[in-house]
């Protein structure tokens, strides 16, 4: 059975206060004395409406063999059951399972996805999918680590121009790159954390950052063409890519001023992170108690991406910690050895409930974080196998990590 996606308004969220009504470019929406509607031959997912509404009513989606007329909405109190979610457990029709399959790997390190952190804002996803991408245009694309290192890092800005792209901190977005893979299809969605704070890379602006590794060799070393990561490299100003998303409900910024965020990562691990950094530094005023502690790795400074502009982040904003694993003039050291090194701190971190830890970066970092987080425990009287568990279910450790 093919389905089809349908956009909705939630009769019972909706406060029907016209504000959708009034910004839809194709006029797709209107209303009776019920309901707000959404009609699905007009409607061209321009999702202009999306982000003025005041609550989420608008953020409803259906995957339906059938799309239901206006008539149909308007006899509704409650929207109708989705018919592509799976009741074999398969992933909901909001996250199609491409994405799905590429998260699910990216979380299962400490368990899979927990709850998101129960401040974070309310995240859109997957408003744009590879039927109807958004398209971006490249705004700026400068290499960030030092032109003799051997790692290739990108910094691109992707102008969005006057299509409604609400993002979080933490959220990534898919890029489909053209041109068919050897069997002959459309390259399947490449995903990439914005790196780029809610109110854009520039504030107030319609755009969104990225950071790219370029892929000229696999994790075991072996020499071979990274499609989405060589294509968005190598762009340059003013062309256009395609842009599926938003996606992620879980790893996302805490929003309370007294959270202390606690970001581990290695590489283009790093991208989360800046854009939650950038968050609390635009609104540094606002964070009384709150904190920010980053332990970052890389293999050399050359090769670690935001060196420069990380370095000259105030010291009462964000602790830094840096571990390189082949500097010549520092000890090896992985980001797990800072853990260790600030054990006492760490310790403190994971007993204060307003603390909220991320990891994101290389697969491989997954292990040595993990014993460290153990022997801190250990040696703090603590029992990691049961705290962990707590940390997740009250949204307070989250894992994004990938080859
Ligand atoms: C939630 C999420 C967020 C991500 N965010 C970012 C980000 O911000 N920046 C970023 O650069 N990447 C990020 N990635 C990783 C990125 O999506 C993959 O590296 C992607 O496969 C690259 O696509 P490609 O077409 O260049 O390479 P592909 O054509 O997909 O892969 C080519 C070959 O390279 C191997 N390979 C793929 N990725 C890597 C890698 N990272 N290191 C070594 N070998 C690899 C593959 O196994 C394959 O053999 C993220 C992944 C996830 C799941």
């Amino acid at each position: 059975m093919t389905l089809v996606r349908q956009h909705l308004i939630d009769p019972e969220i909706c406060i029907r206060c016209n504000t959708c009504e009034e910004i839809c470019p194709s006029d797709a929406i209107t209303h009776d004395d019920l309901n707000y509607v959404v009609d699905f031959n007009k409607c061209d997912f321009k999702s202009s409406c999306l982000p003025p509404c005041p609550t989420g009513a608008i953020d409803s989606f259906r995957m339906v063999a059938e799309p239901f007329s206006t008539a149909d909405q308007f006899q509704w109190d409650v929207l109708p059951e989705d018919q592509g979610a799976g009741s074999d457990g398969s992933a909901p029709s909001d996250i199609p399972d491409d994405v799905a399959r590429i998260t699910a790997i990216a979380t299962e390190g400490f368990g899979g996805q927990p709850m998101p952190p129960w401040s974070a804002a309310h995240p859109y996803v997957n408003i744009y999918t590879p039927d109807r991408p958004a398209t971006g245009t490249i705004a700026g694309n400068l290499r960030l680590t030092d032109k003799n290192a051997d790692v290739d890092i990108h910094h691109i800005v992707i102008d969005m121009g006057k299509t409604a792209f609400p993002y979080l901190e933490g959220q990534s977005i898919g890029i489909l790159p053209p041109g068919v893979d050897e069997a002959g299809k459309p390259h399947h969605v490449r995903l990439y954390s914005v790196a780029s704070p809610r109110e854009g890379e520039r504030a107030g602006h319609n755009n969104l950052a990225l950071s790219i590794k370029r892929i000229e060799e696999d994790q075991d070393g072996k020499a071979v063409h990274g499609v989405a990561s060589n294509f968005l490299c190598d762009l340059k100003r003013g062309a256009e890519i395609r842009i599926t998303g938003p996606f992620g409900k879980t790893f996302l910024m805490p929003n309370e001023p007294d959270a202390r965020i606690v970001m581990i990562c290695t590489g283009t691990g790093a991208a989360p992170f800046r854009g939650m950094t950038e968050r609390r530094r635009r609104r540094a005023s606002l964070y009384g108690n709150g904190s920010m502690h980053l332990f970052f790795g890389a293999r050399r400074r050359a090769e670690l991406p935001y060196f420069g502009p990380l370095m000259k982040l105030p010291k009462d904003l964000i602790d830094v910690e840096l571990a390189f694993s082949r500097e010549t003039d520092t000890p090896k050291e992985y980001v797990q050895d800072r853990l260790r090194a600030r054990a006492d701190d760490v310790a403190a971190l994971i007993q204060d409930e307003n603390s909220y830890f991320f990891i994101c970066g290389h697969k491989r970092m997954e292990e040595g974080v993990h014993d460290a987080f153990m022997d801190i425990c250990a040696a703090h009287d603590l029992n990691w196998a049961h705290i962990l568990p707590d940390l997740r279910d009250s949204g307070r450790f989250h894992v994004e990590t990938y080859f």
